[in-house]
């Protein structure tokens, strides 16, 4: 088994000049797997090249390394996950163990993966000599609790005649419905492939491809293999990672088999998005973290086979779930029942489900998207779902999480500690650390500039030109973004700068959601303080010319209060309207309006609202302001309207001061007041 540096991420190695080839000598040589023949026309500038140091994303990863990592471990524990690797451990050195209960779900192994996972990118950024060994003595217990051909399923290891009753009564067979085996070793190759880029360790890598070769000779098109698809799809992409950074094709092909197997036969169904093959699938549908995971997976593999058919289905299918599924908060999957995709414009705010980790899974989609077909629409929808509906399932301090993630609360609504199934904290400790990857893209001599936050990146060309950028800017309060550019020396490339659609006229992309109004400030681009046409391709400005260190780049992005209607075709939305500046969507929480009821509020069209950045509140929030009425109804069945102040918070920032009422969508109208 050869393993490829950590260093060096996917084809491009960042390094030039004769060092460059004296390290590309020794990666091809000794260790380095080939290049794919195709992979993403666009490469991701990997997350360890991008550091943040801004005043709104560099807190909440702070947070997230220094409270919610080691608070998600101590939950593991507390709650028996690291005990049921314990148990599996002493059954396989033949012990004899009291204790055979099985773990409560049969995937509650993939929780200590998940953080793991989250604390490998953190140490990237901070080493923590404690947190590495820590991490170091839970992957020996992983490895103990691993059975000798590489099967890691704790429940049936503990006790393979009494399993959890999803595992099924042998291996694998109950995989499409309940067991979650495969599920379960997604998780492992994810957490593999970002210890080893972390920390050029390899002894997670070793646990994960001894399963992983385990499934190779399992699974296939082989007659005395098993012809199953995964109940719960995530092994699909963790098998890419694990083919990057080990250049394995057995791992890829796998991956493509588990997509192509899916649906093939009689015996799925939509929920598991395995009804008919998924290169055939033309709708959103079923468990929407299934689904997000199935998308990404899909255009994983599109990218490194060339095969063009994925790439069809998932571009349909994202016309679907964006143009007709999507909450304003980036939220997909609106039922409750099977954490589901709904209808066509079923959208309710009340009973919205929103699950965290299907906002994760929507920006793992838009994000393969974006570098598939290097176009912003889709880090339009990445941004929305960022800042909304993915940043309100953790709490300001980090610890206290929302699974579901609703647009309206009757006070019912609060944050957990933690939860019996608890996909949620984990895939939330493991996607903000990785953020910083999400800000630029490259190909070619092309730099995409996708997201904005102060920071810097050293980005490198594929001819191995090193440019420095760093940007300076209080975004997403204030939309005045300043990067400086620092190339080696003076030399042509692009830098494409993205326009948000919210600074333009598109809320969404699609017509589900509009402003209400059309824009008044136009977009503005400056280099060294000239003036540049804001001429859009594909969404972003192109800045082709020659570049030497100190040029500047410009960008203004009027922040307005926006005021945003949905579709018709939303019955929820009807008669109604929610506020947005910059990508921020904006709620009326209980403690900010008097009498605390919000859902009672009538916010007529023509109130100018005020905008003003509180530093005191919720770690500092802008707040917009104005006038509304509260609507209530008298002893005889008239209504009484009564004007009032209003305020609306950030929605990522609503539920950190308690249970109560909480709405995005106001009235405009008084048949869609909800009467108290
Ligand atoms: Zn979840």
């Amino acid at each position: 088994m050869f393993f490829n540096h950590p260093a060096h991420h996917g084809r491009r190695a960042q390094c030039t000049g004769a060092m460059a080839g004296l390290v590309m000598l020794f990666l091809t040589s000794a260790s380095s797997p080939a290049a794919p023949a195709h992979d993403y026309p666009v490469q991701p500038v990997p997350f360890t090249a991008v550091h943040l140091d801004d005043n709104f994303w560099a807190p909440r990863l702070e947070t997230n390394r220094v409270t919610t990592i080691p608070y998600a471990f101590g939950q593991c524990k507390a709650s028996g996950r690291m005990d049921n690797f314990e148990r599996a451990a002493a059954v396989l050195r033949g012990e004899n163990i009291t204790n055979r209960q099985p773990p409560g779900f049969p995937f509650d192994d993939t929780d200590p993966y998940k953080v793991l996972e989250g604390a490998s990118y953190a140490l990237t950024v901070q080493p923590d000599p404690q947190m590495s060994a820590y991490l170091d003595s839970l992957i020996a217990l992983f490895a103990a609790a691993q059975e000798p051909d590489g099967y890691l399923y704790t429940t049936r290891t503990i006790d393979p005649q009494h399993p959890h009753k999803w595992a099924g009564t042998n291996r694998w067979v109950n995989d499409p419905e309940l067991s979650h085996e495969l599920y379960n070793a997604g998780h492992l190759f994810e957490a593999a492939a970002a210890h080893y880029r972390a920390t050029g360790k390899t002894n997670l890598l070793t646990v994960a491809t001894r399963e992983a070769d385990l499934l190779c000779q399992t699974f296939g098109p082989g007659t005395n293999q098993l012809h199953l698809w995964p109940g719960h799809e995530i092994v699909e992409m963790g098998l890419v990672k694990l083919y990057r950074v080990t250049g394995d094709q057995r791992y890829l092909d796998l991956a493509k088999y588990f997509i192509d197997v899916r649906g093939s036969h009689p015996g799925g169904d939509d929920y598991h998005q395995s009804r008919i093959p998924p290169v055939d699938q033309t709708e959103a549908l079923g468990h929407a973290v299934r689904a997000g995971y199935l998308y990404s997976g899909m255009a994983d593999v599109a990218a490194l086979t060339g095969d063009q058919r994925y790439v069809h289905a998932i571009d349909t299918i994202w016309e679907n779930a964006t143009y007709k599924k999507l909450y304003l908060t980036g939220g997909i999957g609106s039922r409750p029942k099977g954490e589901a995709f709904g209808a066509n414009y079923e959208l309710p705010n009340l009973t919205a489900y929103n699950e965290t980790c299907a906002a994760v899974a929507n920006d793992y989609w838009n994000e393969r998207l974006f570098l598939l077909h290097g176009d912003a629409r889709y880090v339009d929808v990445l941004e929305r779902t960022l800042y909304n509906g993915l940043l309100s399932g953790v709490s300001l301090d980090g610890t206290k999480f929302f699974y579901p993630n609703p647009l309206e609360s009757d006070g019912s609504h609060e944050r957990s500690p933690w939860f019996g199934c608890a996909c949620c904290p984990g895939n939330i400790t493991r996607f903000l650390p990785s953020l910083p990857g999400y800000f630029y893209g490259q190909q070619g001599d092309k730099i995409f500039v996708n997201l904005y936050a102060g920071g810097t990146a050293d980005i490198a060309l594929d001819d191995g030109r090193k440019i420095k950028f760093t940007q300076q800017t209080r975004y997403p309060w204030d939309g005045a973004v300043k990067i400086t550019v620092v190339p080696e020396k003076k030399s042509r490339f692009t830098v494409n700068v993205r326009v948000p659609g919210w600074a333009l006229n598109e809320a969404v992309p699609g017509d589900l959601y509009k402003f209400l109004e059309d824009a008044r400030e136009p977009v503005t681009l400056k280099v060294n303080g000239r003036s540049m046409p804001v001429k859009l391709n594909q969404g972003y400005v192109s800045l082709d010319r020659s570049w030497k260190a100190g040029d500047v780049i410009e960008l203004n992005l009027p922040m307005p209060v926006r005021r945003v209607v949905a579709s018709d075709k939303v019955f929820a939305d009807r008669g109604r309207v929610a506020l947005q500046r910059g990508p921020i969507v904006f709620c009326a929480e209980w403690p900010d309006n008097p009498g605390g009821k919000v859902r009672n509020l009538l916010l007529p069209d023509d109130q100018p609202f005020t905008a003003r950045f509180e530093p005191a509140l919720l770690n500092g929030v802008e707040t917009i302001e104005g006038k509304a009425f509260s609507v209530s109804r008298n002893a005889d069945g008239s209504l009484t309207k009564t004007g009032q102040d209003f305020k609306a918070i950030p929605y990522f920032a609503w539920a950190n001061r308690g249970r109560g009422e909480m709405a995005v969508w106001i009235a405009t109208s008084e048949g869609a007041v909800r009467l108290p």
